[in-house]
């Protein structure tokens, strides 16, 4: 076993690297570079893989940079709606929100869910009326606003449509990636010293979605899944086609019954399978014996791997080591 090990994403797109400053790709890589060694000093010290995950996304949560929690992108209506996910590889144990306005950090909110709830899956004022009740602190919506949202909500509103993002023209890139064309959710997989899977998934969906809409980030399966007999998964992309494709699940499901590897599983999945329906995006993903693959089919996915007592490395763009 190559464990522990964690692997991260905050998100997959495209890359306008011609735009962006040294000191801003330098500020995105710091920032997964803190998470992975966050996750990995933790495995070290003899965390469980469901707690690290845990970690890693609520830090991912707590940075605006990222379309997960603080900075988490714009519904329609111009609210915030947060989506999460998170399990256990060894009980198949799971819990997700969907819909959740006021809670700070949603996956501690899905691991509530899993931890402490009869059910897998609580959506909007149910589920904040639970997470009150354990204790959950409330935030008013707007603490997840920043101007760079707003500004990705303006543009797409004056077409009404997710396209309208992706024919702005900006000589101001505030990331890597091209935010007119990324997918921001973010994940983590991990496998513990006792070789226990555990994956989680966190997003603020997709600029200008429809109140209510419901990605792939929160549906165990599509957007996050874990088994200790295969693997641990997190994806990242256009959730309706990730939802369609039963992504995280379908690798699982590769491995289990045709005995692929995880790097065949992922390969069918990304580069062929969602291909043909235009599915764009990416994942991460953990095998039983701590193989690591995280691949992506848009230009650039923001990643990170790092193992308890070995290497920890950030990567951006297609063509970087990991
Ligand atoms: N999968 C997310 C969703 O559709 C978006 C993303 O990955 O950025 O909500």
């Amino acid at each position: 076993m190559r464990g522990p090990v964690i692997a991260i994403h905050g998100g997959a797109g495209a890359i306008s690297k011609s735009k962006i400053t040294d000191e801003i790709e330098h500020k995105y890589r710091a920032s997964l570079k803190e998470i992975i060694d966050a996750g990995a000093d933790a495995l070290r010290d003899g965390a469980s893989a469901i707690d690290v995950v845990a970690l890693a996304v609520s830090m991912f949560e707590d940075n605006p940079m990222f379309n997960a929690g603080k900075g988490a992108v714009f519904t329609h209506n111009a609210t915030h709606e947060l989506d999460a996910s998170i399990m256990c590889g060894e009980t198949l144990r799971c819990g997700a929100v969907a819909g959740i306005a006021t809670i700070k950090n949603p996956i501690y909110a899905a691991k509530c869910v899993m931890e402490k709830s009869k059910h897998v899956m609580l959506i909007s004022k149910g589920a904040e009326d639970f997470l009150r009740a354990q204790g959950f602190e409330a935030v008013p919506n707007d603490y997840f606003s920043t101007d760079i949202r707003r500004e990705q909500l303006e543009i797409a509103l004056k077409s009404d449509s997710q396209e309208a993002l992706l024919d702005h023209d900006s000589d101001h890139q505030a990331s890597p990636i091209d935010e007119k064309n990324k997918m921001g959710t973010v994940g983590a997989v991990a496998l513990d010293a006792h070789g226990n899977l555990a994956a989680a998934t966190s997003t603020g969906g997709m600029t200008n979605k429809m109140a209510g809409r419901v990605g792939d980030s929160p549906i165990i399966g599509a957007g996050c899944y874990a088994n200790n007999n295969t693997c641990a998964v997190s994806t990242t992309g256009h959730g309706e086609h990730f939802i369609r494709s039963v992504v995280a699940y379908d690798i699982s499901a590769l491995m289990d019954y045709k005995g692929l590897s995880l790097e065949d599983a992922c390969d069918e999945v990304v580069y062929k399978k969602l291909p043909l329906i235009d599915g764009s995006g990416g994942l991460i993903a953990i095998d039983k014996d701590g193989n690591a693959y995280l691949p992506f089919n848009s230009a650039g996915m923001y990643r990170g791997l790092g193992y308890a007592t070995g290497s920890r490395e950030v990567a951006i763009y297609k063509g970087e080591a990991i």
